[in-house]
């Protein structure tokens, strides 16, 4: 069969990868502790749930506005805008099933085949995978372990050219758990400027930090709110990865083009899940609070007993729910030491080669996990490193 070539360099997400080697092995009996899926292990909260159930049963079942509803537009805006300390439009926001469309349109919408684009490596993989649908050139920079996974300014600044188009950012990040300090926000903003670039703020675990202060954001610094997508949404903050929500705040003139691309794709997002959005942005924020300190436990556990197994070091992460600990020591490479670790540990993880191929020698290990679970794959994981044979 032929295809068009647009899709021939895309790859699975890694995690889907593991999860069904993972369940294959439950099948055959085996237990095994699950640290490879990047989502909240508990129930979206009872006020969001029942929202939604109340949508559905007084028929918001239809159609809305492909940019989303105007009150869930506007509740949006003024969220967002309060807790970056900047004022942002109803009209600059659109609504997405996820926060997934909204990293892929305004690509679509701004990037030219040759144009090239910048993305971090160790980074989320649907950026490289949006950036080639787009026909553009991925430009990955990297990221700096020992300086909490920085981007390494120096080779950003060399990396980028007159085709230069877009800059993403990821903070709080997926896989490393680092957080972009204003210095290198205000770097990067120099940057954007003078070379006359985009920049997309991927900021969708911006609630999820452990720092005195919420983690700054690009959009906030002078000249960048009208060259910054700011992508955010309700998956990782309100636990509702499968109601599919999210959002992308940008000037209105992107959000018109974006608005285009919606409207003849997804069409719009679930009426009862907007109402459900509602309700989590207007409801109480406390059992946020409380999942940041659960999250917070759990982090400093994992963190504690990954550098405690031989041949391992891990950062301590400032956000999100993931330890990125190095694993070069081992002398094996991250995809085979994963599949080491699942068929001999029973532990799901991931390589960090599944974010790029600066993830090499490093690992990924969700503790969006009980306790109880981070406990037994700990003592598994000590027992593996312990009789691993080290060079
Ligand atoms: N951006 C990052 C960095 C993520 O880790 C994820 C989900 O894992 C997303 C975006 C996508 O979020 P959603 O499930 O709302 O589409």
């Amino acid at each position: 069969m032929q295809f068009a070539r647009r899709t021939d360099e895309l790859k699975s997400e890694g995690a889907y990868h593991v999860l069904a080697k993972a369940q294959q092995l439950e099948a055959q009996g085996h237990t095994i502790v699950h640290f490879e899926i990047g989502q909240p292990d508990i129930e979206t909260y009872e006020n969001v749930r029942q929202a939604g159930i109340r949508a559905i049963e007084s028929g918001q079942t239809r159609y809305t506005a492909p940019a989303g509803m105007p009150a869930l537009r506007a509740a949006i805006a003024e969220d967002a805008g309060t807790r970056r300390g900047i004022s942002f439009l109803p009209q600059q926001v659109i609504v997405s099933p996820g926060a997934k469309p909204n990293l892929f349109f305004p690509t679509l919408a701004l990037v030219e085949p040759g144009d090239e684009v910048l993305y971090p490596d160790p980074g989320f993989p649907t950026y490289r995978a949006m950036i080639l649908v787009a026909g553009g050139k991925p430009v990955p920079y990297p990221l700096i372990e020992e300086d909490d996974f920085a981007p390494d300014l120096e080779y950003l600044r060399r990396a980028m050219s007159e085709r230069s188009r877009l800059i993403i950012l990821n903070s709080p990040s997926n896989p490393t758990g680092g957080v972009l300090s204003s210095t290198a926000l205000e770097a990067i903003a120099e940057l954007a400027l003078a070379h006359n670039c985009w920049v997309m703020s991927d900021e969708i675990y911006s609630r999820l930090h452990y720092l005195e202060q919420a983690p700054a954001s690009i959009v906030t610094l002078p000249g960048m709110a009208e060259r910054t997508i700011v992508v955010d949404g309700f998956s990782k903050t309100y636990a509702m990865t499968g109601w599919r929500l999210g959002y992308g705040i940008m000037p209105v003139e992107l959000a018109q083009k974006v608005d285009l691309l919606v409207t003849h794709s997804t069409g719009s997002t679930a009426q009862f899940t907007q109402y459900a959005g509602q309700e989590a942005l207007r409801g109480p924020q406390e059992q946020i609070e409380e999942m940041l300190i659960q999250y917070r436990q759990r982090r400093d556990r994992m963190v504690a007993g990954l550098n405690s197994l031989r041949g391992v070091q891990c950062q301590m992460p400032q956000g999100a729910f993931y330890a990125f600990p190095n694993i070069k020591a081992a002398g094996i490479s991250a995809e085979r030491l994963t599949t080491m670790i699942l068929e001999q540990a029973g532990v799901a993880l991931l390589p960090g080669t599944a974010f790029g191929s600066q993830g090499e020698g490093f690992l990924r290990l969700s503790y969006a996990a009980s306790m109880e679970q981070i406990e037994q794959g700990l003592e598994r994981l000590t027992a593996f490193f312990s009789a691993l044979n080290f060079e």
